[in-house]
């Protein structure tokens, strides 16, 4: 009666956050299972981001519920964003849910599993599900022990939760609550321990990374705490290579674009959202900052840091958003020159900002734009991948690829290489020339070190 499965959805903070809850719930005796058919508890670890995206997960929990019935020692429980925006309402949906666990309570998780069993044990009905959906003051910190796979070499590593910007489409602050950041020290403990673990490459999470530690540190000489962050995880041996996900244009300071041209571990991909190229739209979001401050930006960071990768996110069909708007987008998108994107067609999320304007703007149309800018990014990515062929790559290998006949791992602008390796090989930054690609990956052949 101890076999847990966590099914996540959504991002990489989601992703992050079940293996944190994972790894706490191994420590009390769980069995962490990969077969959803063959465990004994169900985690649904939600995302909210979109109503399709709650959609999913309460259809997956309706599915699960049938087989409760059948077994009714069975458990099902839904964790995260979704549990945080819906929270005891949930029940009315799903009458057969054991457990709602909002986003500052997933280290509460252990002892409500406890409970729940020890209670089924007993023979005793619990009264009524168990709802925990209040805010807690430094929940951010709770959870900082991973899972790692055998000879893994990439780890997530969380430093802030929530965010203060009201972005008006945006349910994040409303499920993931104020900014909190974790201690730098803590922080930087956790990547010392992750490299002595075999870990070589770390991506910073948080709601809006850029933000960090802005409340708990000062600047000092110009430098902002996330990018002191950076320096102290840059100073870290066995780390090589550094990422973060996801920033806001806003937070990129001449200190921020300065650490791409002198801290290289850095990588060179930067994900920049920037949801819309129409200064009246970007104003309507509640975005502070203008077109033309974000490409100069792009033309910074491009300056900083040669050959950097670019990727974004983009919001088409924002009530209000016109032709011109649109044209505006899209010649930003073209000016950018993204390596990857990804355009959503906005749709209302109960409880934002932009509720109250509804969803004016005609379906056909966002699916026009929507197409328009795929069209543009595919031309994109066939070019900027095209470019690849004939270099060599700098590529951490990450093991055995999934048909098992070569190796595989990523460039550092976040490309997949296939490459005939050995396992001595993992875990080792390696130079791989590219000799064939596709859109999903490259192909190449290791050669010797210059
Ligand atoms: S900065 Fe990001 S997480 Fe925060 S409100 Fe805006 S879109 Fe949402």
């Amino acid at each position: 009666m101890n076999r847990v499965h966590i099914k996540t959805y959504g991002c990489q903070m989601n992703e992050r956050d079940s293996e944190a809850v994972a790894a706490l719930l191994r420590t009390r005796g769980y069995r962490i299972v990969d077969d959803e058919n063959d465990c004994d508890i169900l985690l649904l670890n939600t995302c909210s981001v979109r109503d399709f995206a709650e959609q999913k997960a309460i259809a997956k929990a309706e599915n699960i519920a049938v087989r409760k019935r059948r077994r009714p020692e069975f458990v099902l429980g839904i964790l995260g964003c979704m549990a945080q925006n819906r929270g005891a309402a949930l029940l009315d949906l799903l009458p057969d849910l054991d457990l709602v666990v909002g986003t500052q309570k997933f280290h509460t998780v252990a002892g409500y599993l406890d409970n729940l069993r020890a209670a089924r044990q007993a023979g005793i009905p619990l009264a009524q599900p168990i709802v925990d959906t209040a805010e807690e003051p430094g929940s951010q910190n709770a959870l900082a022990d991973h899972i790692l796979a055998d000879r893994q070499v990439t780890a997530f590593v969380s430093i802030q939760q929530g965010c203060d910007m009201q972005c008006a489409y945006c349910i994040v602050p409303k499920t993931r609550g104020d900014e909190r950041s974790r201690p730098m020290d803590a922080i930087v403990a956790e990547c010392r321990a992750l490299a002595a673990r075999g870990i070589r490459e770390v991506t910073l999470l948080g709601q809006i990374v850029t933000s960090y530690g802005r409340r708990d540190y000062a600047h000092t000489g110009g430098i902002s705490p996330f990018v002191q962050l950076l320096e102290r995880i840059h100073a870290v041996d066995g780390i090589e290579r550094i990422r973060f996900t996801s920033p806001h244009p806003r937070g990129f300071r001449d200190d921020l674009v300065a650490a791409y041209a002198r801290l290289p571990k850095l990588c060179e991909h930067v994900h920049l959202p920037v949801q819309s190229g129409s200064d009246r739209i970007l104003s309507a979001m509640n975005r502070p900052y203008s077109r033309e401050r974000y490409l100069e930006l792009v033309a910074a960071l491009r300056t900083a840091r040669p050959g950097l990768a670019l990727s974004t996110d983009i919001i088409v069909g924002f009530p209000g958003e016109t032709d011109a708007d649109f044209a505006q987008t899209a010649a930003l998108f073209a000016e950018a020159d993204y390596d990857m994107a990804y355009v959503f067609k906005y749709s209302v999320r109960t409880g934002t900002p932009a509720e109250p304007l509804g969803d004016p703007v005609d379906e056909a149309e966002k699916e026009r734009r929507n197409q328009e800018l795929l069209r543009l990014l595919e031309e994109n990515s066939r070019r900027h991948t095209a470019a690849l062929l004939g270099t060599v790559q700098e590529v951490l290998v990450e093991g055995p690829d999934k048909a098992g006949r070569r190796y595989m791992g990523r460039t550092r602008i976040n490309r997949v290489v296939h490459f005939p390796g050995t396992e001595e090989q993992i875990g080792r930054l390696i130079p791989v020339r590219i000799d064939r690609v596709t859109p999903a990956a490259l192909y190449g052949e290791t050669v010797p070190a210059q």
